[in-house]
């Protein structure tokens, strides 16, 4: 394996500068495909967070970033856009070395972001607010739009740089600052990250990132009292809890968590098609997605037929190096994570449900020192037992059977989670009244994982609060004003009679 990365040590960047924990504190940082340590990022702590959020208030307070016009702040993004692309492929190995996605696909990612970013400067020059023709005479009535305030951006491992991108473009489009905190387990690809901003002109602490444990750092940027807005990618249980640290205080908060998303395949669909897609839906990033197609839903009537295909097709993957361009699914990103995913088969073995594939580590003597675990497909599955309800995180596909329209819509929301579904279907109108009856945030017809930074992403249920993407994600860091005026300058009659 050839990498350009020539450094193991990563830092802190507060203020326009890099910086240490202030406590002297380290992480240390393993790559998944090796089993071994590759790098360190400072432990941080509230105090950390402290100057993160002061630089932030600052930039929002009295920076050149305040006054900054739109256009201006546009160009910057703009440059930071394209600076991603210049330093994509170091980027993307830096990413690879600490969370084991393939680099195929964080390459992909970066395209993608830097699009985004392209997207959201776009979109800087045209936050507008309106003139409101109010009931009362003499008045004149508009609305304007302003930068909610410093917000805190917390990340999950899976996909760092792609988060940033989704958060931060339209946060700093909106006017505001950030404090970045990426999961402790990859912060590296954000600190490399947060190096190109000054270079593309971004003015110091717009954009900070401290690093550290999310029961240290995160609960302590949570807490702080000049954050006004939370924005948090990760596991339902973390977002429930800084749901409720968040509101004794009022911050606005967005939630993009977990899924337990339905594959639903109809009898009149084209099969191969819809094999394809649910075998990328989840064994894709090794099923380590939000929005994993964890539950196959299928017709009775082609039920054998169509599992015969995926297991056909699944049997075909290749586990392996994620830099190497051959291999099709990496390994698990995180030890923890790693043991959930072994935890599952065993829930799913003791619950009843019956492997057809996988169900095991990968025993390949290359893939030693990894965290691989085989593709893995179980039938005969329920959609009560855990394995079916509680979300994985993993190359793990349960198979549960329908037999009508009904009872697929049924069993698609008999979950706590909605955050996507795909439905395989030739019939239009069945596609139709699916995307209809499905409660989750986004409906894929007969396609899977087809997400855009242009299409409005979050879930329903417990799979999250708020948007992301699109012109509305814009709206997530931004507050209505409303200035009214009276052009009527004679003395009112009764000063306790409101005009
Ligand atoms: P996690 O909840 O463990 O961690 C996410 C972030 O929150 C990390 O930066 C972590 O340090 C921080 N954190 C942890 N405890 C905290 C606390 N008490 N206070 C403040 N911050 C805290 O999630 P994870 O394991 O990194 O990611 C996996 C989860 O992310 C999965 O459940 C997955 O479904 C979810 N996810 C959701 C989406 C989406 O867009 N809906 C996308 C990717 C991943």
């Amino acid at each position: 394996m050839t990498t350009t990365v020539n450094t193991a040590t990563f830092r802190q960047h507060i203020a326009g500068q890099w910086a240490d924990a202030v406590d002297g504190d380290w992480i240390d940082s393993v790559d998944p495909y090796r089993g071994e340590v590759w790098s360190r990022i400072p432990r941080g702590n509230d105090k950390d967070v402290a100057a993160a959020v002061a630089a932030a208030k600052q930039a929002m307070t009295d920076g050149p970033w305040a006054t900054m016009t739109p256009p201006k702040r546009a160009a910057i993004m703009r440059r930071i856009a394209a600076a991603i692309v210049d330093n994509a492929q170091r980027l993307a190995e830096v990413e690879v070395r600490d969370n084991g996605k393939l680099l195929s696909e964080v390459q992909g990612q970066l395209s993608a972001s830097s699009e985004c970013w392209y997207y959201y400067a776009g979109l800087t020059d045209k936050i507008e607010g309106s003139s409101i023709p109010l009931e009362k005479p003499n008045t004149v009535a508009f609305t304007t739009r302003e930068p909610v305030g410093v917000v805190a951006a917390l990340t999950a491992w899976n996909s760092p740089l792609w988060f940033v991108a989704v958060k931060c473009a339209p946060a700093l489009a909106a006017g505001c600052s950030v404090v970045v905190k990426p999961s402790e387990f990859a912060s590296a690809s954000t600190l490399e990250f947060a190096g190109l901003l000054k270079e593309a002109g971004l003015p110091d602490g717009v954009f900070n990132v401290v690093t550290g444990y999310g029961q240290e750092v995160g609960a302590a940027l949570v807490e702080h009292p000049d954050v006004a807005k939370i924005t948090f990618t990760g596991a339902e249980t973390t977002g429930t809890r800084i749901y409720e640290a968040a509101a004794s205080s009022l911050k606005r908060v967005s939630l993009e968590l977990g899924g337990k998303s339905p594959n639903i395949v109809f009898d009149d669909a084209d099969l191969d098609l819809a094999a394809t897609g649910v075998i990328t839906g989840i064994f894709g990033a090794a099923g380590q997605m939000c929005a994993a197609g964890s539950r196959l839903l299928v017709h009775t009537a082609v039920k054998d037929a169509f599992v015969e295909k995926v297991i056909a097709l699944a049997g075909q993957i290749t586990l392996g190096d994620p830099m190497d361009p051959r291999t099709n699914v990496g390994p698990i990103a995180t030890r923890p994570q790693y043991e959930k995913v072994l935890h599952y088969l065993n829930v799913a073995e003791s619950d009843g449900a019956r492997c057809v594939l996988g169900g095991r580590p990968a025993d390949d003597p290359e893939l030693k020192g990894g965290q691989f675990v085989e593709p893995t497909i179980y039938v005969d599955v329920d959609n009560s037992m855990r394995i079916a309800q509680e979300e994985v995180f993993g190359p793990i596909l349960s198979v549960i059977e329908f037999d009508s329209e009904e009872s697929a819509v049924q069993l698609a929301n008999d979950v706590d989670y909605g955050l996507v579904a795909g439905v395989w279907t030739k019939d239009t109108a069945r596609a139709l009244r699916m995307s209809k009856a499905l409660h989750v945030g986004t409906v894929w017809l007969n396609t899977y994982r087809t997400y855009s930074y242009m299409l409005p992403f979050g879930g329903m249920k417990r799979s999250g609060i708020g948007r992301e993407n699109g012109i509305e994600a814009v709206s997530e860091y931004l507050e209505t004003k409303s200035v009214v005026m009276s052009t009527d300058d004679s003395v009112p009659t009764n000063p306790f009679v409101i005009r």
